[in-house]
């Protein structure tokens, strides 16, 4: 049963006049990880599953020490907080879809949808036993570039990008460079290793991020290294 019927069952009203308006559903401590899959997973594709929604639990306790202050810049100049990050994060859910799936961008892998502030990253089952194949670091970077999307910085890039009606190659291969620049300083911070090799890579220095220092307030500059995978 869905939360909503379970929590908010139908009710004779004495007045039948009377409107009910029933309070939007809490969308904060979990994580879901809805299948909308329309055959049983085989063995290896319920193992991917297993291992995401074990990846989305070890990133929210990660992300939960992610200090509010962390400025991540962009190599646009823009800048994500780690206060923004930890509000995205803690309102974003996950749906698993058949092979088949297209998404609004267009393609069959996935997609991260800001869905007016309630994340929705979607997946299809094949793209997400390929990163699986990369074991941690292949399921954390498939977390934290989506959540990277979802960040002020990238949703502005995107709306720029596409102001002029169209997505040119070049906008998107860059748009997605700093999604991955962002999602690979994200990990480095939160202490979560991401694979070194991805579609549209990484920037050859990674992207700046700082923080307020223990320097007697001073800021600080910290790079993190680029040789991430242990
Ligand atoms: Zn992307």
């Amino acid at each position: 049963m869905a939360w909503f019927e379970e929590n908010y069952p139908p009710t004779e009203s004495a007045d039948d006049t009377e409107v009910v308006t029933p309070p939007t559903p809490p969308d904060s401590a979990s994580h879901d990880a809805k299948l909308n899959l329309t055959h049983t997973p085989t063995a290896a594709e319920q193992r991917a599953i297993d291992n995401l929604k074990a990846r989305v639990v070890a990133v929210d306790t990660a992300i939960k020490g992610l200090s509010d202050d962390v400025i991540y810049t962009l190599a646009d100049g823009r800048v994500a907080t780690g206060a923004e990050i930890k509000v995205a994060w803690s309102k974003t859910d996950f749906t698993i879809n058949e092979n088949s799936h297209v998404y609004a961008n267009g393609g069959r892998y996935g997609e991260a949808n800001w869905n007016n502030g309630n994340p929705e990253i979607s997946y299809n089952i094949g793209a997400l036993q390929g990163y699986d194949a990369f074991g941690v670091a292949g399921l954390n970077y498939l977390i934290l570039h989506e959540l990277s999307h979802m960040t002020e910085a990238q949703r502005e890039a995107l709306a720029e990008a596409y102001s002029d009606g169209e997505y040119s190659e070049a906008e998107r291969h860059a748009h997605e460079l700093e999604a991955n620049d962002l999602a690979r300083a994200l990990g480095e911070t939160i202490g979560l290793n991401v694979v070194n090799t991805v579609g549209d890579g990484y920037s050859t220095d990674p992207i700046s991020y700082h923080n307020f220092g223990e320097y007697y307030g001073d800021w600080y500059t910290h790079f993190p290294d680029t040789g991430i995978l242990p």
